[in-house]
């Protein structure tokens, strides 16, 4: 089976978030400095799609319109093409941009008909800033080994005590969804909707060096109290939540994820080869420009198929590895074809580099990625084609 990015619909939106893109490479170093800049670019087209995305047809009357089209953000196909655009202007502000991010895909996977409305609403109605919390302290790859806990009372109220670490938006945002233990094993996780206003709840942001926009951060609960109804998933059996959709939540969003990569890599090759000497590493550049094609394919290949069946994120983690390390040589090839002095001489390649670096850990590092593809080799998930 051949997939290409040819579909009318996909070529409009591609064309059109490339344009977007230029418009943000402006504001990338601003944003790094300070990641709250971000405010003052909510009209840029960009921030206002990526704050579209993912709200489900039936809840948004005003979805982004490209000529004829409509565009939700709501299948991983149309989510690539937009990622790796608006990531090749910069990665920072789309991490940064408002949204229901990874969250909106729990939400709409686990909520029932009034947590939807509740969550989707509270995004649609003015800029909103969402997190989604699993990874904690220590315990990031195995996030099986999560220890947050949400402690039931006589009285049956509910209250979160525990910490996160590395996550997303977390300072700025208004609201997300908190993976938390109620019981061991996988069976024993639930995901929760939670209010950072909220007592108890308390985040700060971690210093980073690469996707600085992202503001990732460290979040503390003590003792947050989280009403019943805002437990997802209470009417599916306990096998459907928890850890099951976490995995499903990522194998939805990590085709984005190597988009951004695929996004970052595209930007450096540009770089080094608008100011590079003329010619001199045209072989290598025309390699690496061959990569990201075949890796774009892979991608779209990937997100057809979490479309299709988000069970099946074997291909999606063969995407974000492949494109996590395209990303990393290309700009590491890129400052090296400039010089001993490229890095202070080229911030902007630079600033890829460190952002190729945060992305590798998004989602999950390329050696987690390969466990999960050795493991889809062993049990003969992958197809012949
Ligand atoms: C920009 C950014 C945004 C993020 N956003 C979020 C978010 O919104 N929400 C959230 O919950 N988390 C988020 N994360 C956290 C991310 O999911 C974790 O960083 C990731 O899961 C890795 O965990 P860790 O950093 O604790 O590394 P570790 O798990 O400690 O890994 C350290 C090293 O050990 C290797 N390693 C670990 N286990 C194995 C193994 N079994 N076999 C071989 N090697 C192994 C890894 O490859 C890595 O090289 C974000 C991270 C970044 C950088």
């Amino acid at each position: 089976m051949t997939i290409t990015d040819q579909d009318d619909r996909l070529r409009v939106l591609r064309e059109r978030a490339r344009e977007w893109a230029e418009q943000l490479r402006p504001h990338a170093f601003e944003l790094e400095r300070d990641p709250d800049t971000v405010y003052r670019h909510l009209d840029l087209p960009a921030v206002d799609y990526v704050g579209k995305m993912l709200i489900p047809p039936r809840m948004q009357p005003n979805p982004m319109r490209i000529g004829d089209y409509e565009y939700y953000g709501t299948t991983a196909v149309e989510r690539v093409v937009a990622a790796e655009e608006i990531a090749s202007g910069d990665a920072g502000m789309f991490l940064a941009s408002p949204g229901a991010s990874l969250s909106g895909v729990l939400v709409g996977m686990l909520g029932d008909e009034a947590q939807q409305q509740w969550y989707f609403g509270r995004v649609r109605e003015r800029p909103t800033w969402t997190f989604f919390a699993l990874t904690e302290p220590a315990r990031g790859s195995d996030a099986m080994a999560l220890s947050t806990t949400l402690r039931k009372a006589s009285d049956g109220s509910l209250t979160l005590h525990g910490e996160k670490r590395y996550v997303g938006n977390a300072t700025r945002a208004q609201l997300g969804t908190v993976f938390a233990r109620t019981g061991p094993g996988p069976l024993g996780v639930v995901a929760v909707l939670v209010e950072t206003d909220a007592p108890g709840y308390q985040a700060e942001p971690l210093d980073t060096i690469g996707l600085r926009g992202a503001q990732i951060s460290a979040i503390r609960f003590d003792g947050v109290p989280v009403d019943p109804g805002r437990v997802l998933g209470a009417h599916l059996p306990a096998s459907a939540r928890g850890m099951w959709s976490a995995l499903r939540t990522f194998n939805l969003l990590r085709p984005g994820v190597a988009a951004i990569a695929l996004g970052i890599a595209r930007a450096a090759i540009e770089y080094a080869r608008s100011n590079g000497e003329r010619g001199r590493h045209r072989e290598e550049l025309d390699r690496l420009g061959h990569r990201v094609h075949t890796t774009r394919q892979l991608i779209l290949r990937a997100a057809h198929e979490v479309d299709r069946d988000p069970r099946n994120g074997y291909l999606a983690s063969a995407a974000k590895a492949q494109a996590a390390q395209l990303a990393e040589e290309a700009t590491l090839q890129s400052l090296r074809m400039l010089g001993p002095g490229a890095r202070f001489e080229h911030p902007w390649l630079d600033k890829l580099a460190r952002d190729a670096r945060g992305v590798e850990f998004m989602e999950g590092t390329r050696n987690v990625q390969r466990l999960n593809v050795c493991h889809a080799l062993t049990k003969g998930r992958f197809d012949d084609d």
